[in-house]
């Protein structure tokens, strides 16, 4: 009787407020979740799991340590899978980053890439910023993650200011820009100390903010990382 009435107030709901696939753009069986059947079928997955020294821990290798460095699908700009980053982002949707950032550990887990996790440490966005966007999508996604690994999400880094924009510079420039961007957090960090951490980011497109975040983690002492990206751009390698 309770799914009859779910399912009955979900049907009522799509007809007041349709809900679409972001990618494609259709609306959705009352079965389907923020993504449609087709649209998740033909994701484009990145397989960095399966492959050694992938493009995405070729662009860790300017930083400390890194043991693995996986994402969960590619984007390109203005294509049909990176409006997926973009509802996250910006257009208030942080449940959509929480169910894929669960797909991808439940997909993406049997494989051993996170073997040996034992927190998540998403990367901080300055306080300003997330209370004028009313979460941060990497912690919705570490989230996502932790409510399948089943370990805590611990806010081990702050951002110290906010971002001065990145297009059109190069990846120099940009590590540069980021100096001092990130710090420990001298409440929270200790609790990753002598622990695996995966440090978790929406995108990686250069690299660049992932390394600034690991060089500060990496201070603290006897950590281990990890990293994890919903999404990736098409990394040179
Ligand atoms: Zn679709």
């Amino acid at each position: 009787m309770r799914k009859r009435i779910k399912y009955l107030w979900e049907s009522a709901v799509d007809l007041l407020l349709p809900r679409t696939c972001p990618v494609c753009r259709q609306s959705l069986d009352t079965d389907e979740r923020y993504l449609c059947r087709r649209c998740l079928a033909t994701l484009p997955r990145t397989h960095f799991e399966d492959i050694p020294f992938n493009p995405f821990e070729q662009a860790m290798m300017a930083g400390p340590r890194i043991e693995r460095a996986v994402s969960y699908f590619y984007y390109d700009r203005g294509g049909a899978y990176a409006s997926i980053l973009h509802d996250i982002k910006y257009r208030g949707m942080p449940a959509l980053g929480r169910w894929m950032a669960a797909r991808a550990a439940t997909d993406m887990a049997p494989g051993g890439c996170f073997d040996g996790i034992e927190a998540i440490v998403p990367v901080p966005m300055h306080r300003h910023k997330e209370i004028d966007r009313g979460y941060n999508q990497s912690r919705v996604i570490a989230e996502g993650l932790a409510d399948v690994l089943r370990c805590d999400v611990v806010d081990a880094l702050v951002a110290t200011r906010g971002h001065a924009t990145q297009t059109r510079k190069s990846v120099q420039e940009r590590l540069d820009n980021m100096r001092d961007l990130f710090a420990l957090d001298t409440a929270r960090s200790p609790l990753v100390a002598g622990r695996h951490v995966l440090l978790v980011d929406d995108v990686v497109t250069t690299g660049a903010t992932l390394l600034a975040c690991a060089r500060v983690l990496s201070t603290v002492p006897g950590v281990t990382i990890s990293a994890f990206t919903l999404a990736s751009a098409r990394l040179q390698s």
